[in-house]
């Protein structure tokens, strides 16, 4: 479609990006179709065409106001629209640039700006989210439901992998900021796996969150703050002979494999965050390389696999992680309209409640439909949302049950 962008924003980098992605929708609609919040609500504002017009005038006019704020909030990134684009049109990154120049524009409540203000400054930091996780988990019982749905139930008894600097083999993990308190699980059954290969899972002191979260509250430049520190830490590992980066939560593979764009604007980074990003693969990916014969569950299991956005769309990895569970001898069912959002989204649950809870009910319906005896995801969040506070099927990452699988 035609673009009149203000002259000042053409003349950055991110304006004239933004202007090449609104040229290349032709505005078919086809999009609409997959659009979770869409098929909700019914209303071409919360469908991704809309949101194209939407930024489209912010950025040409300068307009944004109110309205325009409510529909990019209610958008999930969950990027179904751009795997069913015909045209390639990068939704993503557009609505990351409109998101930061709207915080510019539109002044949020008090309350909004408190509760973005406090996310920020205590789910990417360890230290700080376990004393909230903790706190949450000890209040647990006198929680409002709300809340009580957002607080993992504690996940004790995980030992803490023996040392991995010995093996000849190695890749580097990310911990994650929210996966290694949460579901700790998800990291000890993945030095389980590697280690059964003979591969160490290495963490790079010095490197903490991927920037995923500063990222979708349009907190930009605190996302590339923690893109250069990770890059910092991880890449006297790559010069060290570590294969790859191996990512176990697909939320955060999907941002460290963007890095390259992140810090395409930075020279001091750009070339190692690109090459950190094309180094990037997710778990699945890398294990399907590796001799897997005589892995298999001590039983067959029913599962229903649900594929996190952040893997099928954002990373457009798909197939993997099934041929895995086929692999090891799980009975895998069907799971119908598996391209949807459960409404995890990183920190919707939290502050889009109402639409995040209706997605979930419904993804949970869909997983639940032919009885498994487990549900699996590979995103902490995901997992920790599909498990909210009162699931029937337990909620694993799958990467736990090829620990299972290993060869004794
Ligand atoms: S984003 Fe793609 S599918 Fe959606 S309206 Fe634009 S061109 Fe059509
Ligand atoms: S990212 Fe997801 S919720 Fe947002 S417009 Fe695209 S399909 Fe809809």
């Amino acid at each position: 479609m035609q673009t009149r962008l203000r002259p000042e924003l053409l003349a950055t980098d991110a304006g004239q990006e933004a202007d090449r992605i609104l040229r290349s929708c032709v505005q078919c609609g086809f999009c609409t179709a997959t659009c979770p919040t869409y098929q909700l609500r019914g209303d071409e504002l919360d469908g991704p065409r809309g949101r194209i017009w939407l930024i489209k005038e912010m950025l040409e006019r300068d307009t944004a106001g109110a309205e325009t704020q409510l529909h990019l909030d209610r958008c999930l990134t969950c990027r179904a629209c751009e795997t069913t684009c015909p045209s390639g049109v990068r939704y993503g990154r557009l609505l990351e640039i409109g998101r930061e120049e709207l915080e510019t524009h539109v002044h949020r409540s008090w309350h909004e700006r408190l509760l973005r203000r406090l996310l920020l400054a205590l789910v990417p930091f360890p230290g700080r989210f376990r004393l909230l996780l903790r706190t949450g988990q000890w209040l647990r019982p006198v929680l409002p439901e709300r809340l009580r749905d957002v607080v993992p139930l504690l996940q004790t008894g995980v030992r803490r992998p023996p040392d991995q600097h010995h093996f000849s083999r190695r890749v580097i993990l990310l911990a994650g900021c929210v996966q290694s308190l949460a579901t700790p699980a998800t990291n000890r059954a993945t030095q389980q796996v590697l280690n059964a290969l003979g591969i160490g899972g290495i963490e790079a002191s010095g490197a903490g969150c991927c920037g995923a979260l500063p990222q979708h509250l349009a907190a930009a430049e605190a996302a590339r703050d923690m893109a250069r520190r990770n890059v910092d830490a991880w890449w006297p590992l790559l010069e060290q002979g570590a294969e790859a980066l191996v990512m176990t939560a697909s939320g955060c593979g999907v941002q460290v494999r963007d890095y390259g764009v992140v810090l395409a604007s930075d020279p001091a980074y750009a070339d190692r965050a690109a090459e950190v990003a094309r180094r990037t693969l997710d778990l699945s990916e890398f294990l399907l390389g590796e001799d897997l014969s005589g892995w298999r569950l001590p039983k067959p299991l029913r599962v229903a696999w649900h594929a996190p956005c952040t893997l099928q769309h954002g990373q457009r990895v798909t197939g993997r992680v099934e041929q895995l569970l086929d692999r090891i001898g799980c009975e895998r069912l069907p799971v119908a309209d598996g391209h949807l959002c459960c409404g995890a989204a990183g920190t919707y649950a939290i502050l889009q409640p109402e639409l995040s809870r209706q997605l979930r009910d419904a993804r949970l319906a869909a997983l639940g439909r032919h009885e498994p005896e487990l549900i699996v995801s590979a995103n902490v969040g995901c997992q920790m949302h599909l498990a909210g506070n009162d699931a029937e099927i337990p909620v694993r990452h799958w990467v736990e049950l090829l620990a299972e699988a290993t060869p004794s």
